[in-house]
């Protein structure tokens, strides 16, 4: 297993991305799913909720946010992993991005930290 904060940080944005996508189509499809009464069967809160357009709006409009927001956190990692710096790993000798100073690879998630290798040039 793998620990969480070893993940690279484009690897970790996107991996919330993905999440938020999901979620975001199902929390839709449920609020569409609870108005239209596919689940009344549900004790209460089905038939409670059944034909609620307060309910389903507010369902539709959490899950479009959060599905917009994956998007953006895709748009975000895409433009990030262009402009990222290459490195090569250490253990696994892929060419890995970096994010910032310190990252992880990202196949095997090796702790990686950027060192500045070129020594400041006196330009005058
Ligand atoms: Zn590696």
């Amino acid at each position: 297993m793998k620990k969480t904060d070893r993940l690279s940080k484009i690897k970790r944005m996107r991996t919330w991305g993905n999440w938020s996508m999901g979620i975001g189509i199902l929390l839709m499809y449920s609020g569409y799913a609870f108005f239209a009464g596919y689940l009344d069967f549900i004790p209460f809160l089905g038939t409670w909720l059944k034909g609620s357009y307060a309910f389903m709006t507010l369902l539709l409009i959490i899950g479009f946010l959060l599905t917009m927001g994956s998007t953006v956190l895709f748009m975000i990692s895409g433009m990030v992993s262009m402009s990222a710096p290459q490195v090569e790993c250490p253990s696994c000798k892929k060419v890995t991005k970096m994010l910032g100073k310190e990252d992880a690879c990202m196949f095997c998630g090796q702790p990686l930290r950027l060192e500045d290798e070129q020594p400041q040039q006196n330009q005058t």
